[in-house]
């Protein structure tokens, strides 16, 4: 009886329930341990009156931690309740979820492995568990995670799109700009994929919630508009969305000024500068300085175009209203005259958006942190190794950036 008493100590059992059987099968590097339990009344797992068991459902095997290098097993047969308002339930058992193949100490370190190794496949290969356990483990996790979250105020959110798979379907992902946590992820990119958010939102959350950083996708804008009050007022458009459609002009200035020296048949001196116009000023390493201040000297459209782009930086360093309407409208004026047709089409598309340009004032918030949030998406997607749907995509979402207590107790 010994290695019975043994096992009880290690695995935590407790009265009714104990180790009636050990068997060791040490060519398969295996222990299966036997549990039972003494005569006892069992709560009703929904309302917790206590009762005499009823029968038992048909025996159970869970993987428990291993007992040096053996991979050892829990059998139990659990005992069933027979509730006059609940009717018949299982019991629930102290060393497991209901319905996990895992004890719970198993399943923790599961999570702690997934959490901490660099792909799933090392996690599984350590626990010596299969990729679809670990899935299930992991959205259990998730799914644990939110039922226990509280509902809070969340004032400030960012509103951005992910790739599932390279140029393939996008997912819409919500973050606390605050907590840096995804608070959402719907698995397409349109108005219904915000609005289902906005949609669990309760009253008291959507009046605390006072803006919304997002890039100009009309979806995003009309759920806002309509899942919001005073949803139109609450919308900022974010700072490296639009700086990212600048820098984009900036490059075409320069890629179709390129190809107007080459038809021309001439040198062209914008031949491999292109990474130099992508630098904002501050940014460009010293060493190409000097290449730089050659090619600006020269009087080119894409020096034009580049300058318009820095000049339009300033715009989130203002902090009154008026002027950043003055020096928006001055910069406007620019960008329109210097008749370089992808930068008047970003200011064209900025006026069109003026008022939720400008609310950066109000509210100063940027989808910065939900960029940080994405270059960790990005490796989610490395250390998964590629998903096999796009539901385990979210589920792996969640868990890493869900900021969620994942852990089984
Ligand atoms: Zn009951």
């Amino acid at each position: 009886m010994q290695d019975t008493k043994l096992f009880e100590t290690i695995l935590g059992i407790t009265t009714p329930w104990h180790v009636a059987r050990v068997e060791l099968k040490t060519n398969d590097q295996r222990v299966d341990l036997w549990l039972e339990h003494d005569a006892t009344r069992w709560p009703c797992p929904e309302c917790g009156e206590l009762m005499a068991g009823f029968d038992h459902a048909e025996e159970r095997t869970w993987r428990h931690l291993d007992t040096c290098q053996f991979q050892t097993h829990l059998h139990a047969e659990i005992p069933r309740v027979q509730c006059p308002t609940h009717g018949v339930k299982q019991v629930r058992v102290p060393w497991a979820e209901p319905r996990s193949r895992f004890t719970l100490l198993m399943e923790r370190l599961i999570i702690d492995l997934i959490l901490q190794c660099s792909t799933v496949k090392g996690a599984c290969a350590i626990a010596r568990v299969s990729w679809d356990e670990a899935w299930g483990i992991m959205s259990r996790a998730v799914a644990r995670g939110q039922a226990r979250k509280e509902t809070r105020p969340i004032p400030y959110i960012g509103v951005d799109e992910k790739a599932f798979r390279k140029g393939h379907r996008y997912h819409t992902i919500v973050c606390d700009l605050d907590r840096a946590t995804v608070e959402f992820v719907a698995e397409e990119r349109k108005t219904a994929s915000l609005a289902t958010y906005y949609a669990q939102l309760t009253d008291a959350q959507k009046t605390a919630l006072l803006a919304v950083a997002m890039d100009m996708w009309e979806p995003y804008i009309g759920a806002t508009r309509a899942g919001l009050p005073d949803g139109d007022t609450k919308i900022v458009f974010d700072r490296f969305h639009i700086m990212r459609e600048m820098t984009k002009a900036v490059d075409t200035v320069r890629k179709q000024e390129h190809r107007m020296f080459l038809r021309a048949g001439e040198d062209s001196p914008l031949t491999g500068s292109k990474y130099l116009w992508l630098f904002s000023d501050e940014r460009r390493p010293e060493r190409h300085a000097d290449a730089f201040a050659t090619l600006q000297a020269l009087n080119l459209k894409v020096g034009r175009a580049w300058a318009i782009k820095e000049a339009l930086r300033t715009l989130w360093t203002y902090r009154q209203p008026a002027a950043v309407t003055r020096f928006f409208t001055r910069w406007y004026g620019w960008a329109v005259r210097s008749r370089l047709a992808p930068v008047t089409s970003v200011a064209a598309m900025l006026k069109r958006h003026l008022a939720g340009v400008l609310r950066c004032v109000k509210h100063p918030i940027t989808n910065g942190v939900a960029e940080g949030l994405n270059s960790k998406i990005m490796s989610i997607k490395r250390k998964a190794g590629g998903f096999r749907n796009p539901t385990n995509f979210t589920t792996a979402i969640y868990f890493h950036c869900g900021g969620l207590d994942l852990y089984p107790r």
